[in-house]
């Protein structure tokens, strides 16, 4: 079989996702040694894909089926599957696919022993009650079965999940396996072994290598101007934490309504308990009101899209005059972008590098559900500050040294790794 015919083959269904996953894969492959059809015909493949149809019995008594989905991608490196777990009304099997094969690169790339994956739930969890959200989520889990577990597969919070969905998963888990056992889902609330830490994680990981990129291009963060598109658990914790600790200005923020904007800088505690009160960004005084288009191509030094994947369009890459984007969000920019963007010598931290944070912290909290021995905050920021500043080390010298984008040398780093681990296990 060859090389493009596979490629095109895992296309057939594209999602953006799906072909920026492949396309990316297929460029940086022929650079890596050791690669060759066989090991591709791994990588392009998924170890398991489970599909599971989900009836639940509504509050009115009618039964709804829901399509769930589980994509294990590779697991050569050893370790457990992980992967978020998304609800979400256009959730299909080629992007639970793409997520799955970037959570394996995500892995590698920060050297943390887990396999790939990514689970979703095809439903509009805004148009469930919470009990009709708890049996779907059980549900979910009983057909999971043994396709899950603390040393098969991990899920965790991803889009429209949060710690309570991780609390009911565990406890379902707990009941059918007769094994109470918290290291089967990570990103729990505290009390049933949570990390400190978790909820922030990936907004902090986003902020540690923003910082370390500017400080490499000889940038001051705190006089740098940032835009943030989404301002959920990833925009709002990265907003927080570059005011509070960087003092960095940050000029716009947007949701999915659109975009408050202020080119003197946004009062982020302001704006934080406006979001928390109001539910809207909408109104917030001292800003203008932009739609999401205009707000990507306003003047900043970093643009950080934190909400969908294809937000940076060539539109946006064309228009920008960001010094640096920074993928917060899974696979923001899209192929065609990306071209433009190098092209304008615009650098781009990939969504491996620039979001693994709560990968890291799931990592960690998995590691304390396993030894019953709990870390302090402190403990737990120093490990993933450590972790992902040594993965943005190895990454900006091999791009440096091989005259590549970021994304180009992550992906390098990324998959010597898994290569030379299916090597050496065999196949
Ligand atoms: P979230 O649901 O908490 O927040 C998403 C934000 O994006 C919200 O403010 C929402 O209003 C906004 N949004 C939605 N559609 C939009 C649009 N069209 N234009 C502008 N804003 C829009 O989600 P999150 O957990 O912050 O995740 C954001 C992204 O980061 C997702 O792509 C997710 O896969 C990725 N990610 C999240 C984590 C994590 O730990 N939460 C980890 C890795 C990657």
């Amino acid at each position: 079989m060859s090389t493009p015919g596979i490629l095109q083959k895992n296309l057939d269904q594209t999602s953006l996702s799906a072909e920026t996953a492949a396309s990316f894969l297929e460029q940086v492959a022929k650079k890596v040694p050791g690669f060759d059809d066989a090991i591709l015909n791994i990588l392009t493949y998924s170890k398991r894909e489970i599909i599971v149809e989900i009836p639940i019995r509504l509050d009115d008594g009618s039964v709804s089926v829901f399509r769930g989905y589980r994509v294990q991608h590779n697991n050569s490196r050893g370790g457990p599957f992980k992967g978020g777990l998304r609800f979400h009304p256009e959730v299909n099997l080629a992007e639970v696919r793409a997520l799955a094969i970037l959570m394996t690169w995500k892995a590698a790339l920060v050297k943390i022993p887990f396999g790939g994956a990514k689970g979703g739930i095809c439903c509009d969890p805004k148009k469930l009650s919470k009990t009709e959200l708890e049996r779907l989520t059980r549900a979910y889990t009983e057909h999971l079965g043994d396709n899950i577990g603390p040393y098969n597969d991990i899920p965790a919070p991803d889009v429209n999940t949060n710690a309570q969905i991780m609390a009911w998963m565990f406890d379902e888990y707990a009941k059918s396996h007769n094994n109470c056992s918290p290291a089967v889902v990570t990103g729990k609330p505290i009390e049933i072994g949570g990390s400190e830490g978790r909820e922030e994680a990936t907004g902090r990981g986003v902020v540690i290598v923003t910082k370390d990129l500017l400080k490499d291009l000889k940038l001051d963060i705190s006089e740098s101007k940032f835009i943030i598109q989404g301002f959920g658990n990833v925009g709002a914790n990265a907003a927080r934490i570059l005011h509070y600790e960087y003092g960095a200005k940050i000029i716009g923020v947007s949701n999915v309504e659109g975009a408050v904007f202020n080119k003197n800088g946004l009062n982020i505690p302001e704006l934080l308990s406006y979001q928390s009160k109001h539910k809207t960004l909408k109104g917030f005084p001292n800003s203008e009101w932009l739609t999401n288009d205009e707000l990507l191509v306003q003047d900043c030094d970093v643009l950080i899209p934190a909400a969908l994947a294809g937000s940076i369009n060539e539109r946006v890459a064309k228009e920008t005059n960001a010094k640096v984007i920074v993928e917060a969000a899974n696979a923001p920019v899209t192929i065609q972008a990306d071209a433009i963007l190098n092209e304008r010598k615009i650098h781009v931290i990939p969504g491996i590098l620039a979001n693994p944070g709560g990968v890291i912290v799931s990592y960690f909290e998995w590691v304390q559900n396993l030894q019953q021995l709990y870390w302090e905050r402190h403990e737990v920021i120093t490990r993933l500050d450590k972790l992902l500043t040594e993965a943005y080390k190895r990454t900006y010298r091999i791009s440096v040294e091989n005259n590549c984008s970021l994304r180009e040398s992550a992906l390098r780093i990324a998959l010597t790794d898994v290569i030379k681990s299916i090597q050496v296990r065999g196949f």
